[in-house]
């Protein structure tokens, strides 16, 4: 669990720039170090006051998330520097992660070769191992939560970032849970079956389709028939999209499409997969010879940049309404939630926080 242990305002210790993405809690911001000039990315989540409120997040939520990244340190995953709390708001301190999304990154390549696309999985892939070692489940593995550390370099370092549906497994837990986003979940979420790291891998071979082809594996009309097609394993390689694809790039996904989460392919036996880890010159010939199809992964990353920029105007016109309502509510002379008041009117800067952590 995570300790208070000092009093201290984020303020006098970073100075609070410009925003850099926002999510449904909070917004996270550049800050610099005042102490060293270094810069880092302030994630400020709102704190939800009590259970009636609607507003923010859940504090035991928060506390998970920031228990899973101090139990995480890896190269190819986002580091926690330091952690900040007042009443009505949490700011983590996390490494800041500049080169942007990956899947943007390769939009705007002409080309790209299965053997760059590996370069990258294979990172992921490390990442994830490290987390699946720890018994720590992503959960919300997709393509805009895959960065890039620093986009000019030469071998540009993955960065999986957002741990806001992690869970680390206690020995024998049985554990279930419904989120994630639905093209990138798997039947057993879609179930509320007992749940294993292994729901990550099934985001890797989604990841890894939308990749190599620029296609959706289960992507239905609708939110309903794309979780219909996941539990009826409805995919196929076509090959209008598939036709610069090699044959071991395919038998790699086929083997994390995988219903039974016990059969399904291990971030450990992935890295040893022949399509990551040839070991024939035919092997690495084949993987050369292959390619992305730049054509439709470019209309694929438009499309869900477009998606993002929509739910992110759908999520704060609800928010907008809900602070209307509570608004309303309280000049109707109906119960509260103090919180809901308090996060309508306080402003982030004004706030004294207290350190929750120190993980450095
Ligand atoms: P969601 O609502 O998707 O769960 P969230 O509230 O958990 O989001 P994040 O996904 O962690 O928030 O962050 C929101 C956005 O902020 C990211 O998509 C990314 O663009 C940006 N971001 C997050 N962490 C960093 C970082 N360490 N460095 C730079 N940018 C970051």
């Amino acid at each position: 669990m995570a300790v208070f242990n000092m009093l201290e305002n984020v303020e006098d210790l970073y100075e609070i720039g410009e925003v850099l993405g926002s999510g449904h809690f909070g917004q996270v911001r550049e800050v610099r170090e005042r102490a060293t000039g270094a810069l880092w990315a302030g994630k400020f989540l709102k704190i939800r006051k009590c259970a009636s409120s609607r507003l923010g997040m859940e504090r035991k939520n928060v506390e998970r998330e920031v228990e899973v990244l101090q139990a995480l340190q890896h190269p190819n995953i986002m580091a926690l520097k330091d952690v900040f709390e007042s009443r009505a708001e949490v700011v983590l301190v996390l490494e800041l992660i500049s080169g942007g999304e990956l899947f943007d990154f390769i939009a705007e390549k002409e080309n790209l070769t299965e053997s760059d696309a590996i370069d990258f999985m294979k990172q992921i892939l490390l990442g994830v191992g490290f987390m699946h070692n720890k018994q720590i489940g992503h959960f919300d593995l997709k393509p805009e939560n895959i960065m890039l550390s620093d986009k000019m370099a030469p071998n540009p370092n993955i960065k999986i970032i957002d741990f806001g549906l992690a869970h680390c497994f206690q020995s024998g837990e049985e554990y279930r849970c419904m989120s994630g986003t639905p093209q990138y979940i798997s039947s057993e979420v879609i179930n509320y079956e007992p749940l294993s790291t292994a729901v990550d891998m099934w985001s890797i071979g989604v990841i890894t389709y939308i990749l190599l082809s620029g296609m959706s594996p289960f992507q239905g009309d609708t939110d309903e028939e794309t979780l219909r097609n996941i539990i009826a394993l409805n995919y196929k390689f076509d090959d209008h999209y598939f036709s610069m694809t090699s044959a071991m790039a395919k038998d790699f996904i086929q083997k994390l499409f995988v219903k039974d989460q016990n059969e399904r392919m291990t971030a450990e036996e992935c890295l040893h997969h022949p399509w990551i880890k040839p070991l024939t010159r035919k092997q690495v010939a084949n993987r050369n010879r292959s390619s992305i199809n730049m054509k439709t992964f470019k209309k694929f990353n438009a499309k869900r940049k477009w998606k993002m920029s929509y739910n992110m105007v759908w999520v704060c016109n609800r928010l907008h309404r809900l602070k209307l309502l509570c608004k309303t509510s309280a000049l109707a002379g109906e119960e509260l939630c103090e919180s809901d008041q308090e996060d309508t009117e306080t402003k982030p800067a004004s706030l004294i926080r207290r350190r929750l952590s120190n993980s450095s």
